[in-house]
Order: C-alpha cells, then structure tokens, then sequence
C-alpha cells in the first residue's frame, strides 16, 4: 500500500482559494464575520460513537469539544461547513496560540505585509491537518512543531484517531474519516523528493522569506509526554511524506553587512535588526536564536569578530560599542 505524498506545491494548489481569500481579505481590511458552532445532532452522534478529536485524539464527551473555522475568521475564513471542523478544546486553543505565537492579537491585516509567508504555511497546515489529521502535519514542520509545544509540550505523541474532517466532508450517520491508528504503524524513513522547479518559498516570496523550517525540523523533540492522550504509548510520528524542501541559509556575513549597511551603527541596533530578521525568517525572537542557527553561542561582539575577523570593526566601549563593516 503506497501512502499519498504531500508536499508545499501539492498544499499551495490544493487549497489556493483559502490563501486568496485570506490575502483578499488582509488587502482589504475586511470585517471578521460571525462564527457558529456545530449543530447538537452532529455533537451527540459524534459523543454515541467515541468520536475523537481528528488532531489529538481525545474521546469526545460532548463538552470537551470547540468548533473550529479552519481558515480563522479573523484571517477571512468564512462560517461556512466547508471552513469547519470540531476539535477538542485543548487542540482548538493549541491553534489560536499558535497562530497569536506569530501574529499577536487581531486585527491580523496589520501584520499581513512582513508575515504573508507566515501567515501562509499557517494556512496550508491548517487545511490540510483539517483533511489529513496531524499525521503528514510536517509536511509544513514549523507549524507542525509549533502546534505540538503548544498542545502537548513539544512532544510527537502516538495516538489513536477515530475522528471527523470539516464540517462539510460528513454527516450523521457516517464512520469517522480521519482514522488512523499510529500505535500501530511503524516508523518510516522520510525521503526528501528532488523538486528541479525551485522550491515553494523562493518561487512565491522574495527576499528572505522564511527559512525557519529547517531550524525546527532539525530541533525536533523527541521527549516523553508531559500530557498523555488516551490509551497511547510513545512512539515517533510517521512521515512517509516529501518534508518541505528546506531552503539555503543565507551566511552570517551576507545578513549581517547586510544589515549593517554603510553607516556605522551601535552593536544595540544591529541586535534589534537580528532580531526583527530572526523574526521574519523563523518567526523566533532574538540574537541568540540567529546565532544559534550558525552554530554560535556567545556574546555577539565575541561571535562577530570571531567569524568575520577583518571584514568589520567593532570599536567603542560597551554599552556603546560601533561595528562598520569595512571597505571591500
Ligand atoms: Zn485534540
């Protein structure tokens, strides 16, 4: 049996309208319409037959459970069945902090410029753990990653799904749809398929995009559980899917006589301009996970004469040290 592979192409066509929407309504401000929750009937059925949440696991109970708009309001998604999908309440609140994790509070349109490529992968995940589960949720890892430190503390749990898609891809009476059973599957050896066209983000952003994926695809927890799901025992997620193609990094000296630029500036503001890079790279804060990402731990005056010796110059006391980059 051949399992489906996914990759970011695969999720950007497949589900293009809800990043049209999203973008047509970020451009244009638009009014978060009113959400409604699933209808009683589809509760108690889902209750009579141990329905789980598709994403966790969790047996649903009737009072355990939230509606989730798969495509989020405040992101333009719609209150329709297509854009809805019952959830436990801890996975339902897993995504709204992992989308505030990046976002902050809404109004989200006042982010939409700098975050687009954020905003984005959160859509796809979305969609397509909507349809799929969370078992090929790493096709976007950095969503995948970040869902799990929210819900379950970092940790990929095994569990046992018997549960339900969007809204609109069932009715009463019929077997859940999002089934699978990862106590029983083995681990499978991920494979990264050979893509000629360039890859997902290059060819839909520009400039520095986002290339955080690799960094949380390589910090990859493999811990045992602070929160147990029901009836599991610990074993590695599968991923017999195509990861996102993970991107160059740009090179410590690139970024940083990029960001220096001509002028001598204070070590302090071209800490915050890391870190503002750092933000829109990985969605991470700080210098230390920028340097991290190289390899480097340290003070950054320590690091940067380090690595680039003579091609800056750093000067001054601290609290008021300079760098410059120097002539070439
Ligand atoms: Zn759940």
């Amino acid at each position: 049996m051949s399992e489906k592979t996914y990759d970011l192409y695969d999720l950007e066509d497949k589900y293009q309208q809800s990043l049209d929407d999203c973008k047509k309504f970020l451009i244009s401000k638009g009014r978060v319409v009113k959400g409604t929750k699933i209808s009683k009937s589809r509760i108690d059925y889902m209750v009579s037959i141990n329905a789980t949440c598709p994403l966790c696991g969790a047996i649903f109970n009737g009072k355990n459970s939230n509606t989730e708009h798969i495509l989020p309001l405040g992101l333009g998604g719609k209150n329709v069945a297509n854009n809805k999908i019952q959830l436990c309440v801890a996975c339902n609140s897993a995504k709204n902090n992992l989308i505030q994790s990046y976002l902050g509070q809404p109004p989200y349109w006042k982010y939409y410029d700098d975050k687009w490529s954020t905003i984005k992968k959160f859509i796809l995940w979305s969609e397509f753990v909507s349809d799929e589960g969370i078992r090929f949720s790493d096709s976007v890892p950095s969503m995948h990653q970040r869902f799990l430190d929210a819900r379950f503390g970092g940790i990929e749990d095994s569990i046992n799904v018997r549960g339900y898609g969007r809204l609109s891809s069932w009715k009463v009476g019929d077997g859940p749809n999002i089934n699978f059973d990862q106590r029983k599957t083995k681990k499978v050896l991920r494979d990264t398929k050979d893509k000629t066209k360039s890859s997902f983000f290059s060819m839909i952003e520009s400039g520095i995009g986002i290339l955080g994926d690799k960094i949380f695809s390589d910090k990859k927890k493999k811990i045992r559980p602070k929160t147990r799901v029901q009836n599991t025992q610990v074993k590695e997620i599968i991923n017999p899917h195509v990861k996102e193609k993970e991107l160059e990094l740009e090179s410590l000296e690139e970024v940083i006589i990029k960001l220096v630029g001509k002028d001598e500036i204070t070590l302090q503001k071209l800490g915050i301009k890391i870190s503002k890079y750092e933000n829109k790279r990985s969605g991470g804060k700080g210098t230390r996970e920028f340097f991290a990402t190289y390899g480097h731990k340290g003070t950054m005056k320590n690091i940067l004469e380090k690595e680039l010796g003579d091609k800056i110059d750093i000067s001054g006391d601290h609290p008021n040290l300079q760098i410059k980059i120097n002539s070439l």
